[in-house]
């Protein structure tokens, strides 16, 4: 069986910053606190936490604790009130992701409603939504851009969580323009996602079976695989190699393998290796 890795599998480069990021300040010493999860990937949380980063879901007393903030970002009155609490903030947010809050900004300056592509529980949404005076209008669905508010709204402008997929968000803003006479639309998907997102679109097709490889908890590792099935059904999902079944692979010559942004290289490379001794085997 021949096995393909797609270009793009693994950390994008807003994940790499932020280890990066949280390692060069474990190396500076002193109690680091997490909100959340840096990335959503358990590997790389317990090597973070292994390394001496806390994470926590509250803010407590920060006095002589830096806070380290995730890739996602999060909304600007938590950054408040940490520092208030005393923490040390080390800004770990995606600068992509920082570009979104700076154009959600400027389209509420200007007095445009805001309303943001995405899943109203990421984190990155939260972070967006957050940044903002007003309250956002967030749209995950065909559903809720045909929702009754949006018939309200003269005037809006359209940012996009960086992970969506490109075809679900153009049928959105479709929805969304017959409902509101003036809608300005940024497409915020940020350049290493489309970068996956067009390898998932022909890798699938030139494979027998697709293996995408990331968290349960990883909303772009989700995204990949809901791609790839769409274009071939034998896509199976995985956190490592212990979840492959040896049986998904009966009569194919060809697999290939996709990785979420937030996939370490190494838990990728276990997956290759083992696809090749299970070629031998089946
Ligand atoms: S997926 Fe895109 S926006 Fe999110 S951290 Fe990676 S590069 Fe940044």
């Amino acid at each position: 069986m021949q096995v393909s890795v797609a270009d793009s599998a693994g950390f994008c480069s807003g994940v790499k910053r932020a280890l990066k990021i949280a390692r060069a300040t474990i190396d500076r010493g002193g109690p680091v606190h997490m909100l959340g999860e840096i990335v959503h990937n358990e590997s790389v949380l317990s090597d973070i936490a292994e390394a001496g980063v806390r994470s926590i879901m509250r803010l407590g007393d920060g006095r002589g604790k830096s806070l380290l903030i995730c890739a996602h970002g999060v909304p600007a009155r938590k950054i408040c009130d940490a520092r208030r609490r005393g923490y040390r903030i080390i800004d770990a947010t995606c600068p992509m992701v920082k570009q979104i809050h700076r154009l959600a900004l400027e389209l509420e300056r200007v007095g445009r409603r805001v309303i943001v592509i995405g899943d109203s529980e990421h984190d990155e949404v939260k972070g967006i939504v957050g940044q903002l005076k007003k309250r956002a209008i967030v749209v995950s669905g065909i559903r809720d851009a045909r929702g009754k508010t949006l018939r309200r709204l003269g005037k809006a402008g359209v940012v996009v969580q960086s992970t969506q997929a490109l075809s679900h968000v153009m049928r959105i803003v479709e929805e969304l323009k017959k409902r509101v006479p003036d809608l300005k639309f940024h497409n915020t998907i940020c350049s290493p996602t489309r970068s996956k997102q067009r390898e998932m679109a022909s890798m699938p097709l030139r494979n027998d079976v697709m293996i995408i490889i990331g968290s349960k908890t990883s909303a772009n590792t989700r995204r990949l695989y809901q791609i790839s099935k769409s274009l071939n059904p034998r896509t199976y999902r995985v956190k490592s190699k212990a979840e492959i079944d040896p049986r998904w692979f009966r009569h194919a010559r060809t697999a290939g393998v996709g990785a979420g942004a937030s996939t370490p290289d190494h838990i990728t490379r276990e997956v290759v290796d083992y696809l090749a001794e299970v070629g031998v085997r089946t």
